[in-house]
């Protein structure tokens, strides 16, 4: 097994702050993939136990103000790369129960790993014992939301894996930004913003706008618009329909 990047810190891949260990090797080839680099299983450095040392340790050295272990790729669900996690994880649990593992997987969890990998391959069961949050799916640039929270396009699911072994079904998670495109058969033409006035922070207000492809844009009122994420969960949680709305 090889691992093309480990980050620290890392604040995009899950929540808080985190230490992400980028696997190598994926064959999914999704397009507009930010990694391809790492779709060669043998590109970056050999995964061993020192690597293994030297995440536990970097994240031994910052525990208390971060929040857990992600793990991506290339992808983490190849078998050639789940005995090197199973060893990665066993040891981050067994000295950190309580912080949590997220894996990003181009797989679908219930048809391909729940119902099948997890019921044939006693190294998938193991590694899945110790993961937390698994985001599933592969990315589509026509589903492409910059939006979302922990994913790419909104086919992604995000899933509680202990409770999905546990119940035998998939059990979803809702961070409260799933719902606007549950049951859609099409990209929404209209979310809700939160807008910034440079000149004055305390004047600011939520609009409406065009589908966003840029993360920052201009506003009608010619101000740069931001997306925090504690606005996107208040504002998802409210639908995709218009609806104009002054900050509280
Ligand atoms: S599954 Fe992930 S790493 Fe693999 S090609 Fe798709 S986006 Fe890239």
């Amino acid at each position: 097994m090889n691992y093309a990047d480990i980050k620290f810190p890392d604040i995009q891949d899950g929540t808080g702050i985190r230490i992400a260990l980028y696997v190598s090797g994926c064959h999914f080839h999704c397009p507009n993939c930010h990694n391809k680099s790492a779709w060669d299983k043998n590109f970056g450095k050999p995964f061993t136990d020192e690597t293994i040392e030297y995440i536990i340790n970097r994240f031994s050295e910052n525990e208390s103000y971060c929040e857990g272990l992600s793990l991506l790729g290339g992808e983490p669900l190849e078998f050639y790369n789940q005995e090197g996690l199973v060893k990665l994880t066993n040891k981050f649990k067994e000295r950190y129960p309580n912080k949590d593992i997220w894996c990003w997987t181009g797989y679908d969890f219930d048809k391909d790993i729940l119902n099948k990998m997890y019921k044939e391959n006693k190294v998938t069961r193991k590694l899945l014992a110790n993961i937390d949050i698994i985001v599933d799916g592969q990315f589509i640039p026509e589903k492409k939301m910059i939006d979302l929270i922990a994913r790419g396009s909104y086919n992604q699911k995000k899933i509680d894996v202990q409770a999905s072994i546990k119940t035998g079904k998939t059990v979803y998670l809702k961070f409260g930004d799933e719902h606007r495109y549950d049951g859609l058969t099409q990209k929404p033409k209209v979310i809700l913003v939160k807008e910034f006035s440079k000149a004055n922070p305390e004047e600011s207000r939520f609009v409406p706008t065009q589908n966003v492809i840029e993360e920052y844009f201009e506003s009608e009122r010619g101000n740069k618009v931001f997306i925090p994420n504690q606005n996107l969960e208040k504002i998802s949680a409210e639908g995709i329909k218009f609806k104009y709305k002054e900050e509280k």
